[in-house]
């Protein structure tokens, strides 16, 4: 087990310091969020990593973001067949409902779902007996881009191409979502393709007219 991992108390404790130190200060805010409901203006999909949580990275406050997250950020393409779709729903709901105005999809460096696609892409397929392994197979795709790319990439490197491929291929998937679809097409909905890099602690943004994934938010060196 990882030294850092935190036993319960820690959490009982953090949500001591949470209701002393945030909650307390801030009843009028938080009694507005119960009595008016939820409205965020921003879907956010990210790794079920325990190193990336949105909230500590992005420095938001409840109400904020509407959060998806699982193995490798991965939005699934459109489907109607009658499986129970968890992550689509939430798409769905975001939009539909709460209509946020834009959906980011973060990727980040040093993700164990890639890296395992990376090492085992023969696992990743929809008859694999892994759970994990079936739902990698959405990013199959990504993985095969990043190989064509760099044929030669040590498996460190092919894994940065393919993190960042996947977050690609999630949001061309996104555009599958008919009322995703429609309200791109109306100007009503922002996509957004976002890489944290956890090493260096830099983020970059998918910039469309360049075809790159560019600093965001930098300070000086
Ligand atoms: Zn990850």
């Amino acid at each position: 087990m990882c030294e850092n991992s935190p036993p319960i108390d820690k959490l009982v404790n953090g949500f001591r310091r949470f209701h002393d130190e945030r909650f307390a200060q801030r009843d009028a805010y938080f009694q507005a969020l119960v009595r008016e409901g939820q409205c965020p203006r921003v879907l956010f999909l990210a790794c079920s990593d325990s190193r990336v949580d949105p909230a500590i990275v992005f420095g938001t406050d409840p109400g904020d973001l509407f959060i998806i997250r699982n193995v490798a950020n991965i939005v699934p393409p459109y489907e109607t067949n009658t499986g129970q779709h968890g992550v689509s729903a939430a798409i769905e709901y975001a939009v539909d409902v709460l209509e946020v105005e834009h959906i980011i999809i973060n990727g980040h460096s040093q993700c164990g779902g890639i890296r395992a696609l990376c090492e085992n892409p023969g696992e990743a397929h929809i008859d694999s007996p892994s759970l994990v392994y079936r739902w990698l197979a959405l990013a199959r795709p990504a993985y095969d881009r990043a190989r064509a790319d760099y044929p030669q990439a040590p498996v460190d490197e092919l894994a940065r191409e393919c993190e960042k491929d996947s977050i690609l291929a999630s949001l061309d998937n996104l555009m599958t979502f008919p009322m995703v679809e429609r309200r791109v097409r109306e100007g009503r909905l922002q996509l957004h393709g976002w890489y944290f890099d956890m090493a260096a602690g830099k983020l970059h943004g998918y910039d469309r007219n360049t075809g790159r994934f560019e600093p965001l938010g930098q300070t000086a060196p």
